[in-house]
């Protein structure tokens, strides 16, 4: 059963100057129980898709075009207040940088417990029970529910932030960037905690993260955008282990562990793409080291490729294996 359908989204954001094309004709399907990884560098549109599809855009932002459905509802076609409903009965959003976003003047466990006051019709002391129980879920003592954000680390503030999100058992858990800013043993754990309730619930994930080696850990299907466009998609067995797009190929050499082998990190060099106008050639044309003529005409259509869950936007998408080769050993 399809979760969740997003087809042909476009967001724009006004700025004072050219509008800024954020995110250009996404589709992506996340199928129940399903674990989704939303991939891509600083810019790439990845949190404007979360914010599009939880109508939690700024006021600059802009749904141009595309649907967003949600169990078969469309979620463009509801009212602000019937959007916040599903939001939090069925959705939970772990923003990005959620855990310095919690009041520093209420108490975590009450900041728990007016989300679910606001949803659910119980009294004081039955909201502050399933506080203690959420801190437990997430591995806070619950003895702490009285404590102030500041009273936490880093770690234990995204752990709040997930507890709160979790409080209405959701089928969808969107989390962005869950992990960054942390350090690496506290970030697996987070990463090991909402796998765990994730399971538990019986939810879906949408994880979205610049670091494909969490993603390569911890889903079963993604989507790499690149300039607000979606580059490679499918399984992550096809489509991290065999890339045919020269981005994600690019994407892989910047994470070599994913891969397990000792090589440095190589960066994609260049810088993004201008997003003020709709792209007219291959948004990766210019830091594509197998650019040709061709990719300066036009974006490339994101096509299947045969018989397997593959999708690549790439003109030379049928030279994907010697490109491949190529990208590991570069001509000198
Ligand atoms: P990061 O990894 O840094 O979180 P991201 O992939 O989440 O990046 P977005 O935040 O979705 O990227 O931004 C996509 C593009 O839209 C970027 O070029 C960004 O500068 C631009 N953008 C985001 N928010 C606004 C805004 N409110 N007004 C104008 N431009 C914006
Ligand atoms: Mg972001």
């Amino acid at each position: 059963m399809t979760l969740l359908n997003v087809e042909n989204l476009k967001v724009t954001y006004a700025t004072d100057d050219e509008p800024v094309h954020a995110v250009n004709d996404v589709s992506f399907r996340i199928d129940e129980g399903v674990n989704y990884g939303l991939a891509g560098e600083s810019g790439s549109g990845k949190s404007t898709v979360a914010e599009a599809l939880l109508g939690l855009l700024p006021g600059n932002g802009t749904v141009e075009s595309g649907t967003i459905e949600f169990n078969g509802t469309d979620l463009t076609s509801l009212s602000e207040a019937e959007r916040r409903d599903v939001l939090w009965e069925d959705i939970a959003y772990i923003p990005q940088s959620a855990m310095d976003s919690l009041d520093p003047v209420m108490s975590t466990g009450d900041q728990i417990a007016q989300a679910i006051h606001t949803h659910r019709n119980v009294t004081d002391a039955k909201a502050r029970d399933r506080v203690r129980e959420l801190f437990e879920i997430v591995g806070l003592d619950p003895d702490r529910i009285d404590d102030y954000p500041h009273e936490f680390s880093g770690g234990m503030r995204q752990r709040v932030t997930i507890a709160m999100a979790l409080a209405l058992e959701p089928d969808l858990i969107i989390a962005d960037e869950p992990t960054t800013g942390l350090d690496v043993i506290v970030q697996d754990k987070i990463i090991d905690k909402i796998l765990e309730i994730q399971e538990r619930m019986d939810s879906s994930l949408l994880l979205i993260t610049h670091e494909i080696g969490v993603i390569a850990e911890t889903c079963d299907e993604l989507s790499i955008l690149y300039g607000g466009k979606v580059m490679e998609q499918g399984s992550v067995d096809n489509v991290l282990v065999n890339p045919t797009n020269p981005y994600t190929m690019g994407l892989k050499n910047s994470f070599p562990e994913i891969d397990e082998e000792d090589e440095d990190p190589v960066a994609i060099p260049g810088s993004p793409p201008n997003l003020n106008r709709e792209p007219t050639a291959c948004v990766f044309r210019d830091r594509c080291p197998f650019a040709t003529d061709e990719c300066g005409e036009s974006h490339p259509d994101l096509v299947d490729l045969p018989n397997r869950n593959h999708r690549s936007a790439c003109h030379r998408v049928k030279e994907a294996a010697q490109l491949r080769r190529d990208a590991v050993e570069p001509e000198t």
